[in-house]
């Protein structure tokens, strides 16, 4: 590296003015700088060096990784039990109302069962995406613009393309990382975004059916309520609301204790299913917006950080992109090959 810095020539120059010399990363070349340039990019093969190396290092890898693989055993032991506990707790149910849809039933929760743990599975044990390997550090071997606006990577020590991010949990570069998800226990990346998208999709149609099923089966459960006289509250306006509410909290409340273990288990799948749906909606439906708008969601923060000056082209194109629709339609209609490509997974 050093050897083809001093055979070099000093036109490889991006910032000529003082005496301030430095060698590129990228190709080995000696840079002639401008005084104190915390970042400058070299004018042969386009790589970016920052001299201001912060490289620190908070958490230890293994604990990092530890504590993921905690959140992932939690929630497949939590996936588990709402697959077990929720065919459990409704089958007498299914069947009581007809044959056929107790078949019905039971069809389904095989497909949605299947669905998000195998895509569950794919986005938190499959690698999220691996920078391509590329050959850096010597004159002859980088040609000109070979690493344009490459950055170095200080933890694996090899180049990081533009696409890329260093991720702390995982210990190493992920090429259009979204985000280090740490109920999947993995990044989201190029290689699993889909397959994370895909889990999303799983699991919101799979709360809400459990929601839908144990509410159905648990009013069929539900013990009588029975309401003391209404008759007997007096007062107007705001007094006597506050007064019937209090009455009709306490009756369900009453009611509610006679419930037995498969009432219970059918009031927490209710509840939980129903937090987990708006929590996944919501997650769903701001990758869904990312993906519309052509970004990732660190692409998203780091564009809000340089003032938008960065516009992506929006659009449903970038949707079908994502997917991968558009391989399957070019082969049908040659003619919009052309389209412009941006949102590239
Ligand atoms: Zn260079
Ligand atoms: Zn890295
Ligand atoms: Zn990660």
């Amino acid at each position: 590296m050093a050897e083809s810095a001093e055979s070099s020539k000093d036109y490889f120059v991006t910032t000529v003015n003082e005496d301030h010399a430095t060698i590129c990363w990228g190709c080995g070349l000696r840079l002639l700088l401008r005084t104190h340039a915390p970042v400058f990019k070299c004018g042969w093969c386009g790589a970016i060096t920052s001299q201001n190396v912060n490289k620190t290092e908070t958490k230890c890898l293994w604990g990092r990784r530890l504590q993921d693989r905690c959140f992932v055993t939690i929630l497949s032991v939590f996936m588990l039990f709402l697959i077990c506990g929720g065919v459990w707790a409704v089958h007498w149910f299914v069947f009581s109302v007809s044959y056929t849809f107790g078949i019905f039933h039971y069809i389904l929760t095989a497909i949605l069962a299947a669905t998000t743990v195998s895509t569950f599975s794919l986005s938190a044990f499959r690698c999220a995406g691996t920078p391509p390997t590329l050959l850096w550090g010597s004159y002859p071997v980088v040609g000109k613009g070979d690493l344009k606006n490459y950055t170095f990577c200080h933890y694996c020590v090899k180049p990081k393309s533009p696409r890329a991010h260093h991720c702390r949990s995982c210990g190493t570069c992920v090429l259009d990382m979204d985000h280090h998800c740490p109920f999947i226990g993995n990044c989201v990346g190029a290689a699993n975004h889909r397959h994370f998208i895909a889990f999303l999709f799983s699991a919101v149609f799979s709360t809400i059916y459990i929601s839908f099923i144990s509410a159905y089966a648990g009013l069929h459960i539900w013990p009588p309520v029975k309401y003391r006289s209404l008759g007997h509250l007096n007062g107007s306006g705001r007094d006597l609301a506050i007064r019937a509410f209090k009455e009709v909290m306490l009756a369900l409340v009453s009611s509610a204790v006679q419930l037995s273990a498969r009432g219970l288990i059918l009031v927490y799948l209710f509840v939980s299913s129903v937090s987990l749906q708006i929590g996944l909606s919501v997650l769903l439906w701001q990758q869904l917006c990312y993906i519309y708008e052509g970004k990732t969601y660190l692409s998203h923060l780091s564009s809000q950080g340089s003032g938008g000056d960065h516009i992506e082209e929006k659009g449903c194109q970038n949707i079908f992109r994502f997917f991968g629709c558009p391989y399957s339609i070019f082969r049908y209609l040659p003619t919009l090959r052309n389209s412009p490509k941006r949102h590239t997974k």
